[in-house]
């Protein structure tokens, strides 16, 4: 079985973008591949994290992951933290990346634009870290948002570079990116991705959150001033929405388009906002069940790191040999 590789940070509750960006496409994989899917708690501390809060939305994450649909008998499930080879395989692709190459990441443009009183290094580093997640697995094939393909491409670069120099050590890894919902946008500023770690909680949708909290959120989603339902760039907020609801209903564009051809935004949003509380109903039920039952969850992430720890310690040791560290006797 060809080997899958994925994850999301604990840096808040999973959105509607993770989910149809992310979640989805891993669920639909995971009857054909041997999959990895991690909580990676490292990368969400190259922002600010309180402690407690980290620590619960980890196990909330999870419990997010098994609501939306991932088995925890078919697919290894665990936290980042709990495996060390990550960050060991890290530094020594840190001592191959080139400054210039993580110069030009554009999430971290982003992330540290907004954090200019915290910019530390880990923040800079952290595509070398995700490279390590990859590698270490030797996946085939990374399921992401449209988001992360620029760090997707550092990792084949990393890989390459690795293999170059040394030999043959690492699967060069391809991305798995989904045409529609690739990149689910702010509700309040469709120019900027969704994300959950968003100050605005109106420009997100939580994956578990209450139904008339969505439904308030999609009324109060940013549109214009066009009146129409129509899928084209000059409206934004409108092509997002249209996008949400085609993604989770299972209609087409076009089909969309002629529902509400000659109806204005308030008849869309109803609807829109029907759709998507009655898909994410069941994942909430289910997380709320899963959540009472801290037990089951501690079960799993346990059982994950075992499987995951072992796949990477394999990797690693030959790693390790091929730089030239002396094996410890
Ligand atoms: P943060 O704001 O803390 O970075 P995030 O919402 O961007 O959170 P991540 O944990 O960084 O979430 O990403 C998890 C997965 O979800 C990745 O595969 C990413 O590509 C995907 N993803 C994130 N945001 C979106 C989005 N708006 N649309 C589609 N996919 C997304
Ligand atoms: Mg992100």
């Amino acid at each position: 079985k060809k080997i899958i590789f994925s994850g999301a940070q604990p840096s808040g509750n999973l959105t509607l973008g993770n989910y149809i960006g992310a979640l989805k496409n891993w669920v639909a994989l995971q009857e054909d591949y041997n999959c990895y899917y991690c909580i990676v708690d490292l990368h969400a501390i190259t922002v600010p994290q309180e402690p407690k809060n980290l620590r619960k939305n980890s196990l909330e994450v999870l419990a997010q992951y098994i609501a939306s649909g991932l088995d925890p008998q078919k697919n290894t499930i665990f936290i980042q933290s709990h495996v060390s080879a990550h960050t060991e395989l890290a530094w020594i692709l840190n001592s191959m990346c080139y400054m210039g190459e993580l110069n030009r990441m554009t999430q971290f443009k982003e992330k540290s634009s907004k954090n200019e009183a915290n910019l530390n290094a880990g923040l800079f580093t952290y595509p070398v870290l995700m490279a390590s997640d990859i590698l270490l697995y030797q996946t085939d094939l990374v399921p992401v948002g449209e988001d992360q393909k620029q760090h997707l491409e550092l990792a084949r670069n990393l890989a390459q570079r690795f293999n170059n120099r040394y030999s043959d050590t690492f699967k060069v890894p391809e991305p798995y990116i989904g045409k529609v919902g690739a990149r689910i946008m702010s509700l309040q500023d469709p120019t900027k991705k969704m994300s959950k770690s968003d100050e605005n909680v109106n420009a997100y949708i939580g994956l578990v959150e209450d139904s008339d909290v969505i439904s308030k959120k999609i009324k109060r989603a940013v549109t214009d001033s066009l009146n129409e339902v129509k899928y084209r760039d000059e409206q934004p907020g409108i092509k997002n929405l249209i996008g949400i609801y085609s993604n989770l209903s299972g209609k087409s564009i076009s089909e969309i388009e002629l529902m509400y051809e000659g109806r204005g935004y308030g008849d869309f949003k109803n609807d829109l906002a029907e759709v998507v509380v009655e898909s994410l109903r069941p994942v909430r039920e289910k997380y709320e069940d899963l959540l009472k039952n801290k037990d089951y969850l501690e079960s799993i992430y346990a059982q994950g790191a075992d499987k995951a720890e072992k796949a990477a310690r394999k990797t690693l040791r030959k790693v390790y040999k091929k730089v030239g560290f002396v094996e410890r006797k």
